[in-house]
């Protein structure tokens, strides 16, 4: 079967699916890789380096192959490039995304999103979220840092004692954990918060300081480790609660996010107001809406002297090592669906079932169906 890595085509995008490293890997699995002129090169891996793997080059990935990787959900036109009945394995938004689902259920293609891997022991290396939000944590400390008019570290020089920059970061997922991680090398004093109140040792293994907020935190985390969406009365109390915490803070890193649902707003204008001028505040759920109620997803504004970044898809601005660790993630993915050559469906197998979103010319994913059918705004 033939395996075609297209160019992705969203603008901006410059990760890639496939890394020449990774070919041998599929060729050992009897299978043909085709990846598209050019499709490597802004992420830094050349078309003759894919050459030497054992690729084959095409001006077209998409009406050749059988399966299909990607990195972007495809547009309506390469939709319709695809060949019936071959398998997609990409991330699809899924929840931003009922018409391009709805398309590839009709071209029959068997979509997979990688936003749905299950988080199953079995399916770590395929985690394509946490590889990413990986990038992003890091990232959004190297732009605060670079933004801020002061020192991240405590410096003690013969033009006197500087003191070190305070970080504050709300939700400490895999994100969250990696901007700890980049902050604290950097030499900043961090602290963090998270609904969860599980996250409090790992904060503390890292060297940062776990703020604790009285807040009903029972229910903040559902079976499969994410938080659960809380009342609006919650997020106020919250808001409140976190004021001293913002204004003490030279950087604040957001990262909340609730799967499926607006990024909540923990941030109001008037906690953005009590915040020292020239403090940065990088909010990493712009691209669900923001975790800042001043922010514009994708822009950099400045509000009553606070520098608010809005940043969407870091990871493709590190694309070398992004698209190193996505590939590896589809890689482990797809060749769990291959046996002696040919795909194999076991659609019993939770690790298969999970991010199986479109089958045989249906929408398979139950969440999706749901909000398809009740109407729910999926674009
Ligand atoms: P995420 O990107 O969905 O959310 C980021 C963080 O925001 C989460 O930690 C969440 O609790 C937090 N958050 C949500 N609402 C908040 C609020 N109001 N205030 C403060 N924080 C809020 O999460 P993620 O990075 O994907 O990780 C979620 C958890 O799953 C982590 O504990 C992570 O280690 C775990 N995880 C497990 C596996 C696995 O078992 N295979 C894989 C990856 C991650």
């Amino acid at each position: 079967m033939i395996v075609g890595i297209p160019k992705e085509t969203v603008p901006g995008e410059r990760r890639v699916a496939l890394v020449p490293d990774l070919v041998p890997k599929l060729i050992q699995a009897h299978l043909e890789v085709y990846v598209e002129l050019g499709a490597g090169t802004e992420a830094g891996y050349l078309d003759s380096s894919y050459l030497d793997k054992g690729a084959r080059l095409a001006p077209e990935a998409f009406g050749v192959a059988e399966i299909v990787l990607k990195v972007q959900p495809p547009s309506f036109e390469e939709i319709e490039k695809l060949r019936e009945g071959s398998v997609l394995i990409g991330f699809l938004q899924p929840y931003n995304n009922g018409p391009g689902i709805v398309a590839l259920a009709e071209r029959k293609v068997t979509a997979f999103a990688m936003e749905f891997m299950p988080r199953i022991s079995r399916a770590q290396p395929m985690d394509a979220l946490s590889a990413m939000s990986t990038v992003s944590g890091y990232k959004a400390v190297l732009l605060a840092a670079s933004r801020l008019p002061k020192f991240f570290p405590m410096l003690m020089t013969a033009a006197g004692t500087v003191t070190p920059a305070r970080v504050f970061i709300i939700g400490v997922g895999v994100a969250g954990l990696q901007a700890i991680g980049t902050a604290k090398r950097l030499g900043a004093v961090v602290e963090a918060y998270d609904t969860r109140p599980a996250v409090k040792e790992q904060v503390e293994s890292l060297g940062a300081k776990f703020v604790e907020l009285a807040l009903d935190t029972k229910d903040a985390e559902d079976k499969s480790g994410y938080a659960k969406g809380q009342s609006e009365e919650f997020y106020k109390k919250q808001q409140e609660m976190m004021l001293k915490y913002m204004a003490a803070a030279d950087v604040v890193i957001t990262t909340a996010l609730v799967p499926g649902q607006r990024a909540p707003i923990l941030i109001t204008e008037q906690m953005v107001r009590g915040m020292r001028p020239g403090s940065v505040i990088v909010d990493l759920a712009a691209e669900q809406g923001g975790n800042c109620a001043l922010t514009e997803p994708g822009e950099e504004v400045v509000r009553f002297g606070v520098l608010i970044l809005g940043p969407v898809n870091l990871p493709s601005t590190m694309p070398f090592h992004a698209s190193q660790m996505y590939a590896r993630n589809v890689t482990s993915f797809l060749l769990q669906l291959i046996k002696e050559g040919k795909i194999h469906l076991d659609l019993n197998d939770e690790l298969i079932r999970g991010p199986l979103v479109t089958h045989q010319g249906e929408i398979v994913n139950e969440a999706i169906k749901t909000r398809l059918s009740a109407g729910i705004p999926v674009s």
